[in-house]
């Protein structure tokens, strides 16, 4: 079964498997190195970009603030691609 932290931030980022963490695009910060790791084991995230880092609580905190951001973000990518 899959960690909720992951079904969770899957929600917002586009997610690739390493052996045994997760890594994508940080929706905290303009990423674009995926510097954001899931560890799905101990339901935790670390960003090696902006230092943010927590469980599943962090993320939804972070998300409040940062959501316009997000999406401002992920529609910049598309225009890049
Ligand atoms: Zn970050």
């Amino acid at each position: 079964m899959p960690s909720e932290l992951v079904l969770l931030v899957s929600e917002h980022i586009k997610l690739s498997e390493g052996r045994k963490v997760l890594k994508g695009n940080c929706p905290f910060h303009n990423d674009q190195s995926e510097s954001f790791m899931i560890y799905p084991v101990k339901e935790i995230f670390k960003c090696f970009g902006c230092g943010l880092e927590g469980g599943l609580s962090e993320f939804n905190e972070g998300n409040k603030g940062t959501q316009i951001v997000l999406y401002n973000s992920s529609f910049s990518e598309v225009l890049l691609f």
